[in-house]
C-alpha cells in the first residue's frame, strides 16, 4: 500500500490562522448587543472595523471604544441598512477611509413578538425590510467589491428560528429563514470568485433585544436550553473570528448554530 504522506502547516501558521491583522472588517447593527461584541473580537484579532448603525452617536461612541481598547482603526457610519443609498454610501466610504474590505457581517436587526394575525402589514415589512432587504443590499454592495478583489468573506446573522418554529414570531422566523437560504444561494454565486459566505444561528442571547422578552418567557427559555441558561453577547466572538479567518477556509455555504444545544432536542 502507497502511503500517503502530506506535509502538515507549520506551527506558526497553525497559531496564526485567526490573525486578522490588516483585514478590514464592517459590521451592521455594531452598537450594541452581538455587532458591538462581534466589532470588538474581530478587533482583538487585528481588524481595522467600520461600524454601521443606524444611531450615528451609538456608532460613535462604540467606534472610540474599539478603537481605544484594541488599537486598531475603527470607523462609525451611520446607515440604515434597509435603504439603498445609505447602504451604497456606506460601502463607498468604508473603501474610501479604511480600503478594500474582506469582512462583512450583517447583524443588524430587530424583532416583534405576537401572534401572525396580530400583525400590522407595517410591522411585518418593518422586519424583512431590516433583516431580508438590508442583508441583500450589504452583500451585493460589499459583494461586488470583494468580486474586483478576488477576496472576501461575508457572515450573515441569522437565528435557530430561520431552521426550527416557535410561536408568535412568524415574520422574524421567516425572514431569518431567507437570510440563511440567502446565504447557501451566494455561496455558489462567489464560491468561483474566492468569497465564502456562511450564518451564524444563534439561540438565545442576553442582549438589549431579548432583555425585552417578559419574564416568563425569559424563564422558559432558561429552563429548556440544555445549557440552562441565555448565552453572553461575547460568545458571538468565536464564531464570528472562525467564519471571518482562515481558519474556517473550506467552509462555506454553512449555518453555524450557536444555541447553547436548544436545537439538539
Ligand atoms: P440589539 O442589541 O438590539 O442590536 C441590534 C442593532 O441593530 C441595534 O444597534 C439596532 O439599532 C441596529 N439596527 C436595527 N435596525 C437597523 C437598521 N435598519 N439599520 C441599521 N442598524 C439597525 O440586538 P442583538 O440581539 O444584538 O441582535 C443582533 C442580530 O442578532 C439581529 O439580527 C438579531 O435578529 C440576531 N439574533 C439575536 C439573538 C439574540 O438572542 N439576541 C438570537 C438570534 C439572532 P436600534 O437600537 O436603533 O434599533
Amino acid at each position: 500500500m502507497t502511503e500517503l504522506v502530506t506535509a502538515l502547516p507549520s506551527a506558526t501558521a497553525v497559531r496564526g490562522q485567526n490573525d486578522l491583522t490588516g483585514r478590514v472588517a464592517l459590521i451592521t447593527g455594531a452598537g450594541s448587543g452581538l455587532g458591538r461584541a462581534m466589532a470588538w473580537g474581530l478587533a482583538c484579532h487585528g481588524a481595522n472595523i467600520a461600524i454601521v448603525d443606524r444611531d450615528a452617536a451609538i456608532a460613535e461612541r462604540c467606534a472610540r471604544e474599539i478603537s481605544n481598547g484594541s488599537g486598531t482603526r475603527a470607523l462609525a457610519v451611520r446607515a440604515d441598512v434597509s435603504r439603498e443609498d445609505d447602504v451604497e454610501n456606506a460601502t463607498n466610504r468604508v473603501l474610501q477611509d479604511l480600503g478594500p474590505i474582506d469582512i462583512l457581517v450583517n447583524n443588524a436587526g430587530h424583532n416583534i413578538r405576537k401572534p401572525l394575525i396580530d400583525f400590522s402589514l407595517a410591522e411585518f415589512d418593518s422586519l424583512h425590510e431590516v433583516h431580508v432587504r438590508g442583508t441583500f443590499l450589504f452583500c451585493r454592495a460589499v459583494g461586488r467589491t470583494m468580486q474586483a478583489q478576488r477576496r472576501g468573506t461575508i457572515i450573515n446573522i441569522a437565528s435557530v428560528l430561520g431552521h426550527i418554529a416557535a410561536k408568535n414570531v412568524a415574520p422574524y422566523a421567516a425572514a431569518k429563514a431567507a437570510i440563511v437560504q440567502l446565504t447557501k444561494v451566494l455561496a455558489l454565486e462567489f464560491a468561483e470568485h474566492g468569497i465564502r459566505v456562511n450564518s451564524i444561528a444563534p439561540g438565545y442571547i442576553d442582549t438589549p433585544l431579548t432583555r425585552q422578552h417578559a419574564s416568563d418567557v425569559r424563564d422558559r427559555i432558561t429552563r429548556t436550553t440544555p445549557l440552562g441558561r441565555f448565552g453572553e453577547a461575547r460568545e458571538l466572538i468565536g464564531p464570528v473570528v472562525f467564519l471571518a479567518s482562515e481558519a474556517s477556509s473550506f467552509i462555506t455555504g454553512s449555518s453555524l448554530i450557536v444555541d447553547g444545544g436548544w436545537t439538539a432536542q
